[in-house]
């Protein structure tokens, strides 16, 4: 082949703002035909806020975010960041957790001042047999009716509070989604999160396709799935639950507003977090080896 056509590209990929591990990329970039995209941090801005708060009768709002915040001080989740500083915006300042375990694609558990504290998903809480009553549990499920994400929060044995947050869709991703259309690639949304906050942001973008409620392990077979049908598949995402389904991918896209373990696992890295850029990779891969023939 060609490597001078191939270092060209390259250099041209890096004036877009698309850092390429290799000329041999390129390669595979060119026959891609469906793109999977994660949901959180890649297709929204990743920054959520707190809502609403939602309490049993024995507990207070304060008292909740208290215990909940300063467990979630030590995750890096994006639903993490938004509930340690709503609480210390409206408690002040948070105790440190004396343990902590973040549990992928679960939440969180550990301990705040001698109550065993866990945040997250209500399959977590199930994990140590606490249910939510029913008026949380309606809590739940009316948030993630609304497109919401919604967490629970239980100490000592005891399901307290549903904490509702929510992320904006990116404004760059409706056009992003439209390019890569344009490209003959169909999109398809992959995320952790719950079905009906998931097809609410996928409507938003214009993604028919969504796959929600994946465990982060499972992100990966989610890939080699399409694979297997026979689609040469892209992959964009930003986290470190994103990372073996980046490498699994045929052509692996990390945001460089990601985490590191992302970007080590992708083959490209979009510089400045802009999806749109996506397409301009493919584009320009197509284009370079057109040159080369
Ligand atoms: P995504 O694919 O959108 O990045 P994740 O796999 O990271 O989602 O998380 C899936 C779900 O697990 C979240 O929607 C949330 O319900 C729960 N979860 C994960 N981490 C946390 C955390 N630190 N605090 C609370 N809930 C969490
Ligand atoms: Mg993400």
């Amino acid at each position: 082949a060609t490597p001078t056509a191939l270092m060209v590209g390259t250099g041209r990929g890096a004036q877009l703002g698309i850092l390429i591990k290799g000329p041999e990329v390129l390669e595979s970039t060119r026959k891609v035909d469906t793109v999977v995209l994660d949901k959180t941090g890649t297709v929204t801005t990743g920054r959520m806020t707190l809502l609403a708060v939602h309490t049993a009768a024995s507990t207070t709002e304060d008292e909740a975010l208290r215990l909940a915040g300063a467990l979630e001080h030590a995750s890096e989740h994006p639903i993490a960041q938004a509930v340690a500083r709503a609480a210390a915006d409206r408690t002040g300042p948070l105790p440190a957790p004396e343990g902590f375990a973040g549990v992928a694609g679960l939440g969180v558990q550990g301990v705040v001042e001698g109550h065993a504290v866990l945040v997250g998903r209500p399959r977590l809480l199930a994990e140590w047999a606490i249910e939510l009553p029913a008026e949380l549990e309606r809590a739940h499920a009316g948030a993630e009716a609304a497109g919401r994400t919604a967490v629970a929060v239980a100490w000592d044995g005891e399901a307290r509070a549903v904490l509702e947050v929510a992320d904006a869709v990116k404004e760059t991703s409706p056009e992003a989604i439209r390019r890569l259309r344009a490209l003959g690639l169909t999109p398809v949304l992959l995320t952790g999160d719950n079905r009906a906050a998931a097809e609410s942001v996928a409507r938003e973008v214009g993604i028919e396709q969504v796959i929600a409620e994946v465990m982060p392990e499972d992100k990966a077979e989610v890939v080699k799935g399409l694979q297997a049908e026979g689609r040469t598949v892209a992959m964009v995402g930003d986290g470190v639950n994103d990372a073996a389904a980046l490498a699994q991918a045929d052509l692996g896209l990390a945001m460089g507003t990601g985490t590191d373990a992302a970007i080590e696992a992708g083959d490209l890295t979009l510089v400045r977090g802009d999806l749109r850029v996506a397409a301009d990779a493919v584009r320009l891969s197509r284009r370079t080896l057109a040159t080369i023939k």
